[in-house]
């Protein structure tokens, strides 16, 4: 969502002639997008503005401005501790950046703009035309958390839950295909918790899908308690749907998840899954795991690793519990250090594992691959297959933008290689 957010951020400044530059030594304003998920994100932004001061040593310097969730949760420390800083700016204010940069211009003391205003900023940036021209861009449609995990920061710093119009969400996607865009992959930090004024996740995919140009959509990320039968059913009428499902789980012990405040079981988890797989569109998923969160025991983790075999997820992220301050989770006792490191090798080495051995079944297989680039070195092109795989093809036609059909030669554990194949219109990728 940052990549959206700062791409919307660059569409604004265009308006008071601020563009892009890639020498950040001509900068007059730095702007720094930041997220609060992961551990020391303000000691990254410390570090961050250390490095501007060197490039800037002996010059005037630019204006800086730190948008975003750290912005949001520890705004006022920033501004504080570190007096380069201009302005910190919310994720839910980012479009009031022209003002602010005009204010800052004429010289006024730091600024701290971290209301939660997102109902004015989409107002504020629908009227503006959406400049991303990639062949698989990212559009926002959902906003903010109402679910409050112990662990997550989102609800504090994105704020509620807040869904935008159908009509200026099918406006922006009409943009996007006009720019260049092949496929959508619909943003929420809830994604399927959409809801404008009674319509859902599956209403939105199923309008969206009407537009003849757009060929494949995708949505992330979702909350296993809002998979509602109407997004499953929706896989199985829009073929446009990928057949791919980031659904972040986070552990596999009930007793963890009920300290998690999750808001779903196990159970509830799976029967997703079941109800998915009964459509027999060969739908794979993959998922988030926090290892060693506050309480968790061996028998705890033990079922976490059986979820894992269980599913076998292509795809996994998977962290060591952190804290993060103003979190309910922060202050509690942690697991011990080096058993809470051992178990996310063992967890990870058993993911990998899964991950290599579905690999290895897709080659010599065929696939459908959206080619998004051609890559710096050679005549070689990168796309992704429809389980978000990335693949590289080599090819003296220009693929950008092209879906073709694709045989797996050989892969790495994130990589695929593969060669064209002519006149072949089915995939028969592994089950
Ligand atoms: S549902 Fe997701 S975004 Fe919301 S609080 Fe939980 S982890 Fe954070």
């Amino acid at each position: 969502m940052n990549e959206y957010d700062s791409n919307r951020i660059l569409d604004l400044t265009k308006k008071i002639n601020y563009f892009v530059t890639t020498n950040v030594k001509e900068a007059n304003c730095y702007v720094l997008n930041t997220c609060h998920i992961r551990e020391k994100a303000t000691d990254k932004v410390y570090h961050d503005i250390g490095r501007l001061k060197k490039e800037f040593r002996n010059k005037k310097k630019p204006i800086v401005l730190i948008v975003g969730c750290v912005a949001q949760a520890e705004g006022d420390i920033l501004l504080k501790k570190e007096k380069y800083i201009d302005a910190v700016i919310g994720p839910q204010s980012y479009h009031q950046i022209n003002d602010i940069i005009e204010k800052l211009e004429k010289k006024k003391d730091p600024l701290n703009f971290t209301e939660f205003e997102v109902i004015e900023k989409f107002d504020n940036l629908n009227p503006i035309k959406n400049s991303d021209n990639k062949i698989s861009s990212f559009l926002t449609i959902q906003e903010g958390c109402d679910k409050f995990c112990k662990f997550c920061v989102v609800p504090y710093t994105r704020g509620p839950e807040y869904s935008r119009t159908i009509k200026e969400l099918v406006t922006e996607v009409k943009h996007l295909i006009k720019n260049g865009a092949k496929e959508i992959n619909l943003l929420g930090q809830n994604v399927n918790a959409y809801n404008f004024e009674g319509k859902k996740l599956s209403d939105l995919i199923l309008e969206i899908s009407k537009i003849k140009e757009l060929k494949r959509i995708r949505y992330t990320t979702s909350h296993p308690r809002d998979f509602t039968d109407d997004l499953i059913e929706a896989h199985k009428n829009c073929d446009k749907l990928m057949p791919f499902i980031h659904l972040p789980v986070q552990s596999g012990s009930n007793k963890i998840l009920k300290a998690m405040n999750r808001k779903h079981s196990v159970e509830e988890y799976l029967e997703i899954i079941k109800k998915l797989n009964e459509l027999k569109l060969n739908i794979k998923f993959s998922s988030d795991f926090i290892i060693g969160y506050p309480g968790e025991t061996r028998h705890d983790f033990n079922k976490t690793i059986e979820l894992m075999t269980k599913v076998k997820f292509i795809n996994s992220f998977s962290f060591i519990f952190s804290g993060r301050p103003g979190t309910p989770a922060f202050d509690l006792d942690k697991v011990d250090e080096k058993e809470a490191k051992n178990r996310l090798i063992e967890f990870q080495k058993i993911a990998e594992t899964i991950k290599g051995n579905y690999r290895k079944k897709l080659i010599n297989k065929n696939a459908k691959i959206l080619f998004e680039n051609k890559m710096k070195s050679g005549n070689r092109y990168f796309g992704r297959d429809e389980y978000f795989n990335p693949v590289i093809v080599e090819s003296k036609i220009n693929l950008t933008g092209m879906i073709k059909n694709v045989k797996i030669l050989k892969g790495t554990q994130n990589t695929l290689f593969g060669e064209i194949v002519p006149n072949v219109d089915q995939t028969n990728y592994a089950a």
